[in-house]
Protein backbone atom coordinates (compact mmCIF):
# COMPACT_ATOMS: atom_id res chain seq x y z
CA UNK A 1 0.00 0.00 0.00
CA UNK A 2 2.81 2.60 0.89
CA UNK A 3 4.59 1.61 -2.21
CA UNK A 4 1.72 2.66 -3.91
CA UNK A 5 1.52 5.52 -2.50
CA UNK A 6 4.86 6.43 -2.90
CA UNK A 7 4.65 5.49 -6.78
CA UNK A 8 1.07 7.55 -6.97
CA UNK A 9 2.68 10.55 -5.77
CA UNK A 10 6.06 10.54 -8.00
CA UNK A 11 3.98 10.15 -10.86
CA UNK A 12 2.18 13.42 -9.74
CA UNK A 13 5.55 15.00 -9.72
CA UNK A 14 6.45 13.88 -13.13
CA UNK A 15 3.41 14.53 -14.82
CA UNK A 16 3.41 18.04 -13.46
CA UNK A 17 7.16 18.90 -14.45
CA UNK A 18 6.28 17.47 -17.83
CA UNK A 19 3.65 19.86 -18.22
CA UNK A 20 5.49 22.82 -16.85
CA UNK A 21 8.13 22.33 -19.28
CA UNK A 22 6.35 21.77 -22.20
CA UNK A 23 4.62 25.48 -21.38
CA UNK A 24 7.95 27.07 -21.42
CA UNK A 25 8.95 25.91 -24.57
CA UNK A 26 5.80 26.47 -25.80
CA UNK A 27 6.02 30.24 -24.66
CA UNK A 28 8.94 30.72 -25.92
CA UNK A 29 7.89 29.66 -29.15
CA UNK A 30 5.22 31.96 -29.36
CA UNK A 31 7.02 34.73 -28.06
CA UNK A 32 9.17 33.78 -31.94
CA UNK A 33 5.79 33.74 -33.20
CA UNK A 34 4.81 37.32 -31.93
CA UNK A 35 8.48 38.87 -33.12
CA UNK A 36 7.24 39.49 -36.55
CA UNK A 37 3.66 40.41 -35.64
CA UNK A 38 1.76 42.85 -38.72
CA UNK A 39 -1.80 43.15 -36.64
CA UNK A 40 -2.05 46.60 -36.38
CA UNK A 41 0.07 50.26 -37.31
CA UNK A 42 2.17 49.78 -34.11
CA UNK A 43 4.14 47.45 -35.83
CA UNK A 44 5.46 50.09 -38.00
CA UNK A 45 6.82 52.36 -36.20
CA UNK A 46 8.40 49.82 -33.22
CA UNK A 47 11.63 48.86 -32.64
CA UNK A 48 11.12 45.47 -31.48
CA UNK A 49 7.66 43.81 -29.77
CA UNK A 50 8.02 43.56 -25.95
CA UNK A 51 6.82 40.17 -25.48
CA UNK A 52 6.73 39.90 -21.92
CA UNK A 53 9.72 39.04 -19.48
CA UNK A 54 10.39 37.17 -15.90
CA UNK A 55 9.73 33.68 -14.44
CA UNK A 56 7.46 31.53 -17.29
CA UNK A 57 6.28 29.22 -14.12
CA UNK A 58 5.23 32.39 -12.27
CA UNK A 59 1.93 32.47 -9.79
CA UNK A 60 1.86 36.42 -10.14
CA UNK A 61 1.61 38.20 -13.12
CA UNK A 62 1.70 41.83 -14.11
CA UNK A 63 0.36 43.23 -16.90
CA UNK A 64 0.80 47.09 -17.64
CA UNK A 65 -0.24 49.56 -20.88
CA UNK A 66 2.68 49.44 -23.56
CA UNK A 67 6.03 49.52 -23.64
CA UNK A 68 7.69 53.54 -23.51
CA UNK A 69 10.63 54.30 -25.12
CA UNK A 70 13.58 52.25 -22.75
CA UNK A 71 10.95 49.25 -23.41
CA UNK A 72 11.23 49.42 -27.18
CA UNK A 73 14.52 50.22 -27.48
CA UNK A 74 15.64 47.20 -24.27
CA UNK A 75 13.09 44.70 -25.73
CA UNK A 76 11.70 44.20 -22.07
CA UNK A 77 8.59 45.90 -20.20
CA UNK A 78 9.23 48.32 -17.33
CA UNK A 79 12.57 49.25 -17.96
CA UNK A 80 12.33 53.02 -17.34
CA UNK A 81 11.37 55.19 -14.00
CA UNK A 82 7.77 53.28 -13.47
CA UNK A 83 9.79 50.24 -13.80
CA UNK A 84 12.31 51.07 -11.13
CA UNK A 85 9.00 51.71 -8.94
CA UNK A 86 7.65 48.42 -9.85
CA UNK A 87 10.94 47.08 -8.72
CA UNK A 88 11.19 48.30 -5.54
CA UNK A 89 7.34 47.64 -4.84
CA UNK A 90 8.51 44.23 -5.33
CA UNK A 91 11.31 44.53 -3.29
CA UNK A 92 8.80 45.50 -0.33
CA UNK A 93 7.24 42.20 -0.61
CA UNK A 94 10.34 40.26 -0.84
CA UNK A 95 10.10 39.43 -4.36
CA UNK A 96 12.21 40.04 -7.34
CA UNK A 97 11.31 40.03 -10.90
CA UNK A 98 12.87 36.45 -11.79
CA UNK A 99 10.00 35.65 -9.36
CA UNK A 100 7.23 37.16 -11.72
CA UNK A 101 6.14 37.35 -15.06
CA UNK A 102 6.01 40.82 -16.48
CA UNK A 103 3.62 42.18 -20.01
CA UNK A 104 1.57 44.70 -21.33
CA UNK A 105 -1.56 44.80 -22.60
CA UNK A 106 0.19 46.09 -26.27
CA UNK A 107 3.47 44.97 -27.04
CA UNK A 108 4.35 47.25 -29.22
CA UNK A 109 4.48 50.98 -28.12
CA UNK A 110 2.08 53.44 -29.04
CA UNK A 111 3.80 56.62 -31.02
CA UNK A 112 5.25 59.13 -27.95
CA UNK A 113 3.50 57.00 -25.98
CA UNK A 114 0.34 57.95 -26.31
CA UNK A 115 -2.81 55.99 -25.22
CA UNK A 116 -3.92 52.73 -27.16
CA UNK A 117 -6.53 53.01 -29.50
CA UNK A 118 -9.37 50.42 -29.06
CA UNK A 119 -8.13 49.09 -32.20
CA UNK A 120 -4.47 47.92 -31.27
CA UNK A 121 -5.84 46.54 -28.06
CA UNK A 122 -8.30 44.61 -29.99
CA UNK A 123 -5.44 43.18 -32.19
CA UNK A 124 -3.15 42.63 -29.38
CA UNK A 125 -5.19 41.08 -26.57
CA UNK A 126 -5.17 37.28 -28.04
CA UNK A 127 -1.48 37.63 -27.18
CA UNK A 128 -2.20 38.14 -24.04
CA UNK A 129 -5.00 35.44 -23.20
CA UNK A 130 -2.03 32.84 -24.94
CA UNK A 131 0.49 34.46 -22.68
CA UNK A 132 -1.77 33.80 -19.76
CA UNK A 133 -2.90 30.35 -20.86
CA UNK A 134 0.59 29.62 -20.88
CA UNK A 135 2.01 30.86 -18.22
CA UNK A 136 -0.99 29.91 -15.93
CA UNK A 137 -0.36 32.78 -12.79
CA UNK A 138 -2.83 32.64 -9.53
CA UNK A 139 -2.93 36.08 -9.63
CA UNK A 140 -2.95 38.66 -12.34
CA UNK A 141 -2.49 42.21 -11.43
CA UNK A 142 -3.56 44.64 -13.72
CA UNK A 143 -1.48 47.83 -13.28
CA UNK A 144 -3.43 51.12 -14.64
CA UNK A 145 -6.62 51.56 -16.60
CA UNK A 146 -5.81 49.87 -19.82
CA UNK A 147 -5.24 46.24 -18.67
CA UNK A 148 -7.67 46.97 -15.54
CA UNK A 149 -10.51 47.22 -18.25
CA UNK A 150 -9.47 44.95 -20.84
CA UNK A 151 -9.10 41.88 -18.45
CA UNK A 152 -12.04 42.66 -15.80
CA UNK A 153 -14.06 43.04 -19.12
CA UNK A 154 -15.47 46.02 -17.13
CA UNK A 155 -15.43 49.52 -18.11
CA UNK A 156 -14.93 51.04 -14.46
CA UNK A 157 -11.89 53.21 -13.91
CA UNK A 158 -9.00 52.27 -11.65
CA UNK A 159 -10.00 54.78 -8.92
CA UNK A 160 -13.07 52.68 -8.23
CA UNK A 161 -11.57 49.29 -8.39
CA UNK A 162 -7.66 49.35 -7.59
CA UNK A 163 -7.34 46.70 -4.43
CA UNK A 164 -10.49 44.93 -5.34
CA UNK A 165 -9.49 41.21 -6.31
CA UNK A 166 -11.92 39.10 -8.25
CA UNK A 167 -12.26 35.69 -9.19
CA UNK A 168 -12.30 35.41 -12.66
CA UNK A 169 -11.35 33.46 -15.66
CA UNK A 170 -8.65 34.43 -18.14
CA UNK A 171 -6.93 32.33 -20.74
CA UNK A 172 -8.83 29.19 -19.81
CA UNK A 173 -7.56 29.47 -16.64
CA UNK A 174 -9.19 30.32 -13.11
CA UNK A 175 -7.51 33.62 -11.57
CA UNK A 176 -7.46 36.47 -9.01
CA UNK A 177 -7.55 39.05 -10.64
CA UNK A 178 -5.94 42.05 -8.61
CA UNK A 179 -6.02 45.65 -10.19
CA UNK A 180 -3.49 48.47 -9.68
CA UNK A 181 -2.58 51.72 -10.02
CA UNK A 182 0.01 52.24 -12.95
CA UNK A 183 3.67 52.81 -11.22
CA UNK A 184 4.26 55.65 -13.55
CA UNK A 185 1.04 57.73 -12.30
CA UNK A 186 2.21 56.66 -9.01
CA UNK A 187 5.71 58.27 -9.68
CA UNK A 188 4.06 61.99 -9.72
CA UNK A 189 1.64 61.61 -7.01
CA UNK A 190 2.66 60.95 -3.35
CA UNK A 191 -0.97 59.94 -2.31
CA UNK A 192 -1.66 57.22 -5.03
CA UNK A 193 1.99 55.85 -4.52
CA UNK A 194 0.74 55.22 -0.74
CA UNK A 195 -2.70 53.61 -2.08
CA UNK A 196 0.29 51.65 -4.42
CA UNK A 197 1.96 50.60 -1.54
CA UNK A 198 -0.66 49.05 0.23
CA UNK A 199 -2.59 47.66 -2.24
CA UNK A 200 0.88 45.84 -3.09
CA UNK A 201 0.88 44.16 0.73
CA UNK A 202 -2.04 42.88 0.09
CA UNK A 203 -0.29 40.28 -2.46
CA UNK A 204 1.67 37.55 -0.45
CA UNK A 205 -1.84 36.88 1.19
CA UNK A 206 -3.42 36.70 -2.62
CA UNK A 207 -0.90 34.15 -3.39
CA UNK A 208 -1.65 32.37 -0.47
CA UNK A 209 -5.04 32.14 -1.31
CA UNK A 210 -6.79 28.91 -2.76
CA UNK A 211 -9.14 29.44 -6.32
CA UNK A 212 -12.50 27.82 -6.11
CA UNK A 213 -12.50 25.52 -9.12
CA UNK A 214 -14.86 26.79 -12.11
CA UNK A 215 -17.75 24.62 -11.48
CA UNK A 216 -17.83 21.01 -13.81
CA UNK A 217 -21.03 21.93 -16.25
CA UNK A 218 -23.39 19.03 -15.66
CA UNK A 219 -22.88 15.67 -17.01
CA UNK A 220 -24.48 15.20 -20.55
CA UNK A 221 -26.73 12.04 -19.62
CA UNK A 222 -27.06 10.40 -23.08
CA UNK A 223 -30.85 9.23 -23.89
CA UNK A 224 -30.47 5.67 -23.73
CA UNK A 225 -33.38 2.44 -24.22
CA UNK A 226 -34.82 1.82 -21.70
CA UNK A 227 -33.49 -1.59 -20.15
CA UNK A 228 -35.87 -4.70 -21.14
CA UNK A 229 -37.68 -5.81 -17.89
CA UNK A 230 -35.98 -8.80 -16.49
CA UNK A 231 -38.42 -11.61 -16.93
CA UNK A 232 -38.04 -13.95 -14.46
CA UNK A 233 -39.06 -18.09 -14.20
CA UNK A 234 -40.05 -17.81 -18.06
CA UNK A 235 -37.36 -20.64 -19.02
N1 LIG B 1 4.52 51.40 -18.77
C1 LIG B 1 3.85 50.28 -19.12
O1 LIG B 1 2.65 50.19 -19.01
N2 LIG B 1 4.55 49.29 -19.59
C2 LIG B 1 5.87 49.31 -19.71
O2 LIG B 1 6.43 48.33 -20.14
C3 LIG B 1 6.53 50.48 -19.32
C4 LIG B 1 5.83 51.52 -18.85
Amino acid sequence: MEAFDIDHAHRLRLSAAGRKIHDVHELAVFADSVAGCTRCRLSQGRTQVVFGSGNPHADLMFVGEAPGFHEDKQGVPFVGQAGKLLDGLLAGIGLTRSDVYVANTLKCRPPGNRDPQPDEIEACEGHLWKQIELIQPQVVATLGNFATKLLSGRPTGITRVHGQEQETSLGGNRVLLYPLYHPAAALYTPKMLEVLESDFRRIPELLGRALVPEPEPDPVVLATAPEPAVQLGLF
